[in-house]
């Protein structure tokens, strides 16, 4: 495994930061407006049980929850100051870069295309991308075995971008908006099988509904470096690796983690170092 440091980035995004915190901006355009009322607007996955989840009674849970919810409080925010907002896989880069959220929680994978347009705090969880098939199928056993297969994926994710161009160029992907669609084709056997970052993977198959339907290949077909998405020249970089440096010093990033990907028996990797880039 390869070390990247992102230390250039860090410093031209310090530069810019200082720049919007002279003109006042704190958020980027995301600002509460002179009501008082203090809110922060937060984007993540509806429909990833252990990573980001809207249940049905309106709560919201999973890893990305815990971790937004504990950077928001370093920036002065209580959990109900908190809105919300869905940020599907291909709507992340826009969400930000509109000021429609201050910072998005996404099982975002930290990459060189999206730093072009958007800045990443992080990384604050390393994942690995992988595949689930159904458990009676065996005849997926190695990566290659997907090429023909009816492979799903999202729009926008990098598991789908993979497949095109590293892990099984001759798959016949199909790309969805969201992985639980993508679930419910592999249920219905309309595709033979799902790829995304084993941490979510592994979420699904552990659902009540589907124990024992589902098994994930364990590939590891790539490394997934979850960093906190946040305006391009947005001082809450800066803010954010501070308040991440702190969760995981006092102990609540292994808490979260255990809380929230241990149930579903994920073996995850230690937590990473804030700004280093495993490639
Ligand atoms: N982590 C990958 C990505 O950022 C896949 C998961 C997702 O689509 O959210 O694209």
């Amino acid at each position: 495994m390869k070390l990247r440091m992102v230390s250039a980035a860090a410093a031209a995004a310090l530069a810019l930061s200082l720049t919007a915190t002279a003109c006042g901006s704190d958020n980027g355009n995301k600002s509460s407006s002179g009501g008082g009322d203090k809110t922060i607007t937060v984007g993540i996955k509806f429909d990833q049980p252990g990573i980001g989840l809207k249940t049905p009674d309106g709560k919201y849970t999973g890893l990305d929850v815990d971790v937004a919810t504990y950077v928001a409080k370093q920036l002065g925010y209580k959990p109900g100051d908190i809105e919300w907002k869905e940020a599907k896989s291909a709507d992340r880069e826009t969400l930000l870069q509109r000021g429609d959220v201050n910072y998005i929680v996404a099982s975002y994978s930290i990459t060189p295309e999206r730093q072009k347009k958007v800045d990443f705090a992080g990384p604050y969880l390393l994942a690995h991308q992988d595949v689930l098939v159904r458990a009676d199928d065996n005849s997926i056993k190695k990566p290659q075995d997907l090429n023909n297969k009816k492979l799903c994926s999202v729009t926008g994710s990098t598991s789908a971008q993979n497949v095109k161009t590293k892990i099984a160029p001759n798959a016949q992907l199909q790309e969805y908006g969201g992985y639980s669609e993508c679930l419910t084709g592999l249920e219905n056997k309309v595709i033979d099988a799902l790829t995304t970052d084993d941490a979510i993977l592994a979420g699904y198959a552990a659902q009540k509904e589907f124990q024992g339907r589902f098994r994930l290949g364990g590939f590891k077909l790539s490394n997934e470096n979850y960093g906190i998405g946040v305006k391009k020249g947005s001082d809450l970089k800066a803010k954010i690796n501070t308040a991440l440096e702190k969760m995981v010093k006092d102990g609540s990033w292994d808490a979260y983690v255990k809380k929230n990907l241990g149930p579903a028996g994920y073996k995850n990797e230690p937590a990473p170092k804030i700004g280093v880039i495993v490639s």
